[in-house]
């Protein structure tokens, strides 16, 4: 192809591998091995494998090759490493290039299992970390030494949405020679121009909107070929967290209407957000693509939309969110995001549960903050279901 391909055409064609048979939807290749021709090409294989050539499937497999090429060609980058979960992607991107001594610099407002990674298992193997207000380029400038290996940070932070300036300290990262890793979740591939904004690393749990269709558990690191050849992949083929082929199969098939679903999903939260600006039983409607939200310059400028989940605040406090959750008809409560159904959270006595209070007020997680990730439902009939609700809230 000569042609370069806008984002929603490669979703559907890039990486695809066909196999003899000229099958239109992809192979699942659900095998753990290969079989070799000769003893000789066993041996030239282990030497150096082919991107064509493969051994076993911890170190790769057709399918899942199929998933990392789309992917990469989604986010822009060189090449990719698909692994079993959103966490196994965290976790080795940064196992894969820390060592004891190593400084990290990261945003305090993370995802529990990642706050976990970078708290309690970097220290352990003797990594210091600073946490930084992710919103506060002064902080970052201030924390980032000449020592600092790596900065890390949610791109959007969760629950409360909080944007952090890719360009901006990715800038600062890379005047001391650091390597920025973004986890990338809250943007998604359809949103996402990170890489060209600075990111030398981008991870997606593709649990979220990748699969979007909540059926399985995976994860991407993505960067550049050396990064993911010669860091990346010793580490992950030899720890065990890649991704399955049957996995990688149901995640391309999710990158197929990945864009479709994200434009609905976010023109819906959108809506949503606007609908119940200044509602009177709202503290706050925080959503990202909201001209009241405080980063909303920026959003515009790094993403262009607000993406797909907002969070609302019930004056109420807990009673009246708990109210709200049990009114609601359409939507769910549980704790994935960026699936086809609507789920509400209500992150202060689930997602966010273990944070002591005070870090909770610090982070904005107040007893009455419920977060929506919305859905693929119809526009009108997720606002009345959530106006409905709200009523009896
Ligand atoms: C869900 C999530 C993860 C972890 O992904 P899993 O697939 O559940 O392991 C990491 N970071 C962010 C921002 C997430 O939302």
């Amino acid at each position: 192809m000569t042609r370069e391909l806008n984002k929603r055409t490669r979703a559907v064609h890039a990486g695809t591998r066909r196999s003899q048979y000229g099958e239109v939807s992809e192979a699942i290749f659900l095998t753990q091995g290969f079989v070799y021709d000769s003893a000789e090409q066993a041996e030239e294989r282990f030497v150096e494998a082919g991107p064509d050539e493969f051994i076993y499937a911890r170190y790769g497999n057709p399918t899942v090759a199929m998933f990392e090429e789309r992917i990469a060609s989604l986010e822009g980058a060189e090449d990719a490493f698909a692994t079993a979960s959103g966490m196994a992607a965290v976790s080795g991107a940064l196992m894969s290039m820390l060592k004891a001594g190593d400084h990290v610099v990261s945003a305090r407002a993370l995802f529990g299992s990642c706050l976990y990674v970078l708290e309690e298992v970097l220290t352990r193997y003797g990594v210091e970390v600073t946490f930084v207000d992710g919103t506060d380029n002064a902080a970052w400038e201030a924390a980032i030494r000449d020592d600092t290996r790596v900065v890390f940070f949610e791109s959007i932070s969760n629950p409360t949405l909080q944007v952090v300036d890719i360009a901006a300290v990715s800038a600062l990262a890379h005047a001391r020679g650091a390597t920025v890793v973004v986890d990338n979740v809250f943007a998604t591939p359809v949103w996402s121009d990170s890489i060209a904004q600075g990111a030398d690393v981008v991870i997606y749990s593709a649990t979220k909107h990748i699969d979007g269709q909540g059926r399985a558990l995976g994860g991407v690191i993505m960067g550049s070929r050396e990064y993911i050849r010669k860091t990346v992949e010793p580490y992950m083929k030899h720890t065990g967290g890649s991704m399955s082929p049957f996995t990688a199969w149901v995640m391309l098939k999710g990158l197929e209407t990945l864009d479709l679903r994200v434009r609905a999903q976010t023109a819906s939260a959108t809506a949503i957000a606007n609908a119940l600006e200044g509602h009177e039983k709202l503290a706050r409607v925080i959503f990202p693509g909201l001209a009241s939200h405080p980063q909303n310059a920026l959003v515009e400028r790094q993403m262009g939309r607000g993406g797909t989940v907002l969070s609302i605040d019930l004056t109420g406090g807990k009673d009246a969110a708990f109210r709200f959750l049990n009114a609601i008809e359409i939507g769910v409560i549980s704790n994935n995001l960026g699936d086809a159904k609507t789920i509400m959270t209500h992150p202060a006595t689930t997602t966010h549960q273990r944070l002591p209070d005070d870090q909770k007020a610090a982070l904005g997680i107040t007893p009455g903050l419920v977060r929506i990730s919305v859905g693929i439902e119809d526009t009108q009939d997720l606002v009345e279901d959530i106006l409905a609700a709200l009523a009896q809230a």
